[in-house]
């Protein structure tokens, strides 16, 4: 999908009136009154008003700079590259068309960057919260010292003269069905349309060099371990001036000690004792916007969840948040002092509850039919 900034030829720093101005200009080369004779034009024309449409609005431009065609809604599936005409309606007839020739590559020019991916560990708060995650990437950025073009200092890339710039090379051959054209990548320029003579020494004349470079990237709340963030043009640059990739993040949220995600609602358990979930209590409970006070009713049984509205994960899609469910464990004391156990004792005689004798060694004698 085209970049929206490479669409109005602007840059990504331009300013409000920059993007304005580019996109009269566009729009009037481009309307499709201007270009009767060109069906090509008015699906550009489109794509430029709606690049326009995003750039333009303050916030949608922010979304899209952080997420890409994600964070504007997407667009719809369009093609980087027009074929030229003319020779195209030749191949149509012979291979039932499929548009462009030669590969993926549009007419002459430096390809595009590689896209890249890489995997970036978050914290569990810092991915329901949203952050500004430094992301490190070992990535083609464009060379300083020719600009990109590859061309050493003093000399700029000259027109191949083979392809005349065009980047392609015609054949002509004779078949059964009479004469065939074919197009073929032009071998000197390797379909840049351009040859380098003497190519810039930091970069051996590719325009680009590898090197680290660390992203602040904009995470969204809500996100969780498989979301994968899109940064339209931060991923490699193509060789000699070519535009860069994207950058895939894909994200992997560390584990909680007290938190489980289920969907947008988060998970924790809490332990009370046999006195406070028979009596009831109130506790302080830890969520991750502060304290809340939990009350626990008298007969609370083991298991009972209590819900806290909205203390839960922000929706990626949509507004609003998930809820915090607390699931009551009630713990059940496995050393218990002379006092206790004679206090527990009599609760149970007051209850009418056959408990084991206090004796030393019948739990040794008695052989349960359940062990
Ligand atoms: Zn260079
Ligand atoms: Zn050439």
């Amino acid at each position: 999908m085209a970049d929206y900034y490479e669409l109005l030829g602007v840059s990504r720093s331009a300013s409000p009136d920059e993007i304005k101005k580019a996109y009269r200009v566009k729009a009037r080369q481009l309307h499709p009154d201007a270009n009767p004779d060109d069906p090509s034009a008015e699906e550009k024309f489109k794509e430029v008003a709606r690049a326009y449409e995003v750039l333009s609005d303050s916030e949608a431009r922010a979304r899209y700079d952080r997420f890409g065609d994600a964070g504007v809604g997407g667009a719809a599936g369009q093609s980087d590259f027009f074929s030229g005409g003319g020779l195209g309606d030749i191949f149509d007839a012979f291979f039932g068309g499929g548009g462009g020739f030669g590969g993926s590559r549009g007419p002459a020019g430096p390809p595009r960057g590689q896209d890249l991916e890489v995997v970036a560990d978050i914290a569990f708060e810092q991915a329901v919260f949203g952050a500004t995650l430094p992301v490190n990437v070992r990535t083609a950025t464009r060379c300083d010292d020719c600009n990109g073009s590859g061309a050493g200092s003093g000399t700029q890339p000259v027109s191949c003269s083979d392809c005349n710039g065009s980047g392609q090379v015609q054949r002509i051959r004779q078949s059964l069905l009479g004469q065939m054209i074919s197009s073929q990548t032009c071998q000197r320029c390797g379909g840049f349309g351009q040859v380098v003579v003497t190519p810039c020494a930091p970069c051996g004349g590719q325009g680009r060099i590898v090197e680290e470079k660390t992203y602040q990237v904009d995470v969204p709340a809500g996100v969780d371990t498989g979301s994968t963030l899109r940064l339209t043009g931060r991923g490699a640059v193509g060789p000699r001036g070519g535009s860069a990739g994207d950058l895939y993040v894909h994200l992997r949220v560390a584990p909680h000690d007290r938190f489980e995600r289920d969907g947008s609602d988060l998970v924790s358990r809490l332990a009370v004792s046999m006195a406070q979930a028979s009596l009831g209590t109130s506790i302080e409970f830890e969520t991750l916007d502060g304290t809340e006070t939990l009350v626990v009713p008298p007969g609370t049984q083991p298991g009972r969840v209590f819900t806290l509205a909205r203390r839960g994960v922000p929706r990626l899609q949509g507004r609003g948040r998930g809820d915090l469910r607390v699931v009551i464990d009630v713990s059940v004391p496995t050393k218990l002092s002379n006092e206790e156990a004679t206090l527990l004792r009599q609760l149970a005689e007051l209850r009418g509850e056959a408990v084991a004798p206090a004796e030393k060694g019948f739990f040794s004698r008695v052989k349960s039919a359940f062990s």
